[in-house]
């Protein structure tokens, strides 16, 4: 027998399917949008469909953003031969937000793993490759200190060293499988400070 009805259970099962949502935190979810006004739910589902249809990577660096370019590589005054590789938009925000970082940023969407099937093929990592065809002085490689994020580094650097191009990796001052993004301000910059050639 079915506890609920069956469009709550679906509503669950979807919810649940979100990152970070368990059972318990998507049947009260569930429960919550059920209870709201219909005018609601519509200006919801409206913002959803809106920011998929919308939302779109930068042709250069690859962040989410509404423009075909995003602000950072639209922005003149900031240092283009400076590229820092980050594994998502987050990480990308988190270095912004100190606001002391003036070059670009590249956006992998993820990181190598062979335990999840992810191989190089399946991150932006040919788009970066193709930015070095500029003048480029210098990758800012500040994948998590996550098993993935050093084997990431490690094969960006491989890739990169031939190319002549500097090749760092932030300082380890960040913790161990710390996602970068509930990192504090200053110990971003000070692995950014510390950083050291691969
Ligand atoms: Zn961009």
């Amino acid at each position: 027998m079915e506890l609920y009805s069956g469009y709550i259970n679906k509503l669950i099962e979807e919810l649940s399917s979100l990152p970070g949502i368990g059972n318990k935190s998507a049947q009260r979810l569930a429960f919550y949008l059920v209870n709201q006004p219909k005018d609601r739910i519509e200006r919801f589902a409206k913002v959803l469909t809106d920011a998929k249809e919308h939302v779109r990577y930068c042709s250069s660096c690859y962040t989410l953003t509404d423009q075909e370019i995003c602000p950072v590589c639209a922005n003149a005054k900031r240092d283009h031969r400076m590229i820092m590789v980050v594994e998502n938009t987050r990480d990308m925000t988190a270095y912004e937000k100190t606001g002391k970082y003036e070059g670009v940023y590249h956006v992998l969407h993820g990181a190598i793993s062979p335990m999840l099937g992810v191989g190089p093929n399946d991150i932006k990592l040919k788009e970066l490759m193709q930015r070095l065809q500029d003048e480029v002085d210098e990758v800012i490689i500040t994948t998590n200190s996550s098993l993935e994020g050093e084997t990431t580094a490690m094969y960006i650097s491989k890739l990169i060293k031939p190319t002549g191009v500097k090749v760092t990796r932030i300082a380890s001052g960040v913790p161990v499988g710390g996602d970068l993004e509930y990192i504090d301000e200053v110990t971003l910059l000070r692995a950014l400070e510390g950083r050291v050639e691969l």
